[in-house]
């Protein structure tokens, strides 16, 4: 498939885990791909193993760091067609034990990192009358899990953030949705897996076990596999599909 060709896609987070097998995927479909992030490393080891075209340093939480690294993207390989809002992150504690300054950075990272993108984007697409935007939300938006209250309720407010915006550009060519996976095979669950492992001596199958019991699917989600929704999304046959929350979760929600 290659109907993205002449395109240019922006995807934060793209130098490891979902974000980098979006890119692969956007690259193999033809786009120009630019991937943002903080780690100078994973973003240019991307470029060289051919999953981007190039890559900006930013941080997501940085509304002025993430309009340059866009500025510098578009100079280089033209106004962004794609936004994949991927950067984020998770933290994991009892309630009680989560405090007010935990919720406030998780919603800087994961909320106000898709804002910050989109705010970038979005004036060009509508003036251009085409664009998508994605935003790799969770089912962590769309329903409750125990111990990670700050992350799952930054992902509502992502799917919430994606309706609304979504009623706000339909007119306008432009595509607003969310992918929502389940518990994917990245750094993020493999840090989570020892942690638990860490923390209360079980192995971690036994771990892996319980991240898994809610799945009917029974085996974490590949990240190629959010990727090909993503471009879906991304494609010119998707142009009314807005508003929507692709589930990649085997059956789970
Ligand atoms: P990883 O931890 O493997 O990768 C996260 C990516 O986001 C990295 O490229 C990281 O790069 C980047 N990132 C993190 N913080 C910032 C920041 N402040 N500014 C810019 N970039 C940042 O995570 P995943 O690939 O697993 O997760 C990607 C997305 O998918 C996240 O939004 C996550 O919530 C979501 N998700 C993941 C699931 C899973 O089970 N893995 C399930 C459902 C959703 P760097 O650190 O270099 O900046």
């Amino acid at each position: 498939m290659a109907s993205l060709q002449g395109r240019h896609a922006l995807v934060t987070g793209g130098g490891r885990g979902i974000g980098r097998s979006i890119a692969a995927a956007l690259m193999q479909a033809g786009a120009a791909v630019t991937v943002l992030g903080r780690g100078e490393k994973a973003l240019a080891d991307a470029v060289g193993q051919g999953c981007a075209s190039g890559y900006v340093i930013a941080d997501v939480t940085d509304a002025h760091a993430v309009n340059n690294g866009v500025q510098k993207a578009m100079i280089a390989r033209g106004p962004v067609d794609l936004l994949i809002a991927n950067a984020g992150g998770a933290e994991s504690a009892p309630f009680l034990k989560t405090a007010p300054d935990q919720f406030r950075s998780l919603f800087e990272l994961n909320v106000m990192g898709v804002v910050h993108a989109t705010r970038a984007v979005l004036d060009g697409m509508r003036e251009r009358r085409t664009g998508r935007i994605v935003a790799v939300a969770s089912t962590a938006g769309l329903k409750g899990y125990g111990y990670v209250s700050a992350y799952c309720a930054a992902k509502h407010a992502v799917v919430g953030l994606v309706r609304s915006l979504a009623v706000e550009t339909a007119a306008s060519g432009v595509t607003v949705n969310a992918v929502c996976p389940g518990y994917t095979d990245t750094e993020l669950v493999q840090e989570s897996l020892a942690k638990i492992s860490a923390k209360t001596g079980r192995s971690r199958e036994d771990a892996l076990g319980s991240l898994l019991k809610d799945s009917p699917l029974g085996r974490l989600v590949k990240p190629q596999e959010v990727a090909a929704a993503v471009l879906y999304l991304c494609s010119p046959e998707a142009s009314a599909v807005t508003g929507t929350t692709l589930v990649v979760a085997g059956g789970e929600i």
